[in-house]
């Protein structure tokens, strides 16, 4: 070959090599390719349901929470209807009792408003997952979610009002057993007191129950966003904050720490609240302990704002509910607590 040649092919390899375009939108030019290549694709089976239920009869809409309700029995029942048509596997119950006092006797009472509402639904709907937030917040009538540093248990190393943690380990045991003993499938503790896994583990088992799995809110952090879940609990805490309990916003390795004690002490299942603005927290927490279930809480805050920009008409809300709820997925949820679920369940059907 002769030298002009050989420099006129190895030319044309170089322009043919620098002409190579990598073009990514190959696989995105039709729905069908798109739908082929989908890397994270939401289901209803994702989802939970959270139900506020009360005492008396109907229902009655949450301001700051367009489309959510308090219920009565009656009525929780109807919503876990159509929570299982929707195929939608999961409900998580938030009680408010009739009244409420300094530990919150309802709490785990048999006639508990929550208590009535498992039985009540487990009665109907056998099927449907009964999950049970424990705590104390929507039960006491400081709207702590623990024994305050006060009166007869007053502690004078620490600061007065401070949630005792001990003391109040022992309400939430109380509080598990009782929603065990109704037919709750699930028991979620929500206080972030420390040591809760373990005692509430100890209390199931020492009942017979100990083949029934603890969802822990392992990872809880004192937010601004839980303004519209406070409105539908009734439970704003009459002073003070929650900020020696929940976690601090700007941490996530200690995070990681609670997931490990949560995981030794015996968790299930562990979850992460909020979601949307703790995307990064839920991906550690996936990539750290991915032997465990995670699940994810896409709080009222978080549902409110949707809600009032899609009223507004300034997003779709459909569009961006669904790009919400899958963004927390693709982070590394597996299961996803949400108000939209019904919503969500509907328009993943369309
Ligand atoms: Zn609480």
């Amino acid at each position: 070959m002769a030298l002009l040649d050989i420099v006129y092919r190895q030319s044309e390899i170089q322009n043919r090599k620098s002409s190579i375009v990598i073009r990514p939108r190959r696989l995105r030019t039709t729905p069908a390719l798109r739908a082929m290549v989908r890397e994270t694709e939401l289901n209803a089976r994702d989802l939970i349901y959270p139900l506020f239920v009360r005492h008396g009869t109907g229902r009655n809409e949450i301001r700051s929470m367009p489309g959510i309700y308090q219920l009565s029995v009656e009525e929780a029942v109807r919503e876990a209807e159509s929570v299982a048509t929707l195929e939608i596997p999961a409900v998580i119950l938030f009680g408010i009792p009739a009244e409420k006092d300094p530990i919150g006797l309802e709490n785990f009472s048999y006639d508990g408003i929550v208590q009535q509402s498992v039985r009540a639904i487990k009665q109907e709907f056998p099927e449907l997952v009964v999950v049970t937030d424990v705590c104390l917040c929507e039960y006491t009538d400081h709207g702590h979610c623990g024994v305050l540093n006060t009166g007869e248990h007053y502690q004078p190393q620490l600061p007065e009002g401070y949630v005792l943690n001990d003391a109040t380990l022992e309400i939430l045991s109380r509080v598990a057993v009782s929603h065990a003993e109704c037919g709750a499938d699930i028991i979620a503790p929500s206080g972030m007191m420390d040591g809760m896994v373990a005692s509430i583990r100890t209390a199931l088992d020492s009942n017979g129950y100990e083949n029934l799995p603890i969802l822990s809110y392992s990872v809880k952090y004192a937010s601004s966003l839980y303004g519209p879940f406070r409105e539908a609990a009734q439970g704003v805490p009459k002073f003070g904050d929650r900020k020696s309990h929940q976690m601090d916003p700007g941490n996530v390795r200690e995070a990681l720490r609670e997931v490990a004690t949560d995981i030794e002490e015996g968790a299930d299942m562990l979850m992460v609240k909020p979601a949307l603005h703790y995307l990064d927290v839920i991906y550690r927490v996936r990539e750290s302990f991915p032997e465990l279930p995670l699940g994810a809480y896409n709080v009222s805050g978080e549902y409110a704002m949707l809600k009032a920009a899609a009223q507004n008409g300034w997003i779709d809300e459909a569009k961006a509910v669904l790009e919400t709820l899958t963004s927390i997925k693709r982070a590394g949820a597996d299961l996803i607590i949400t108000y939209h679920a019904k919503e969500a369940a509907e328009w993943l059907r369309q």
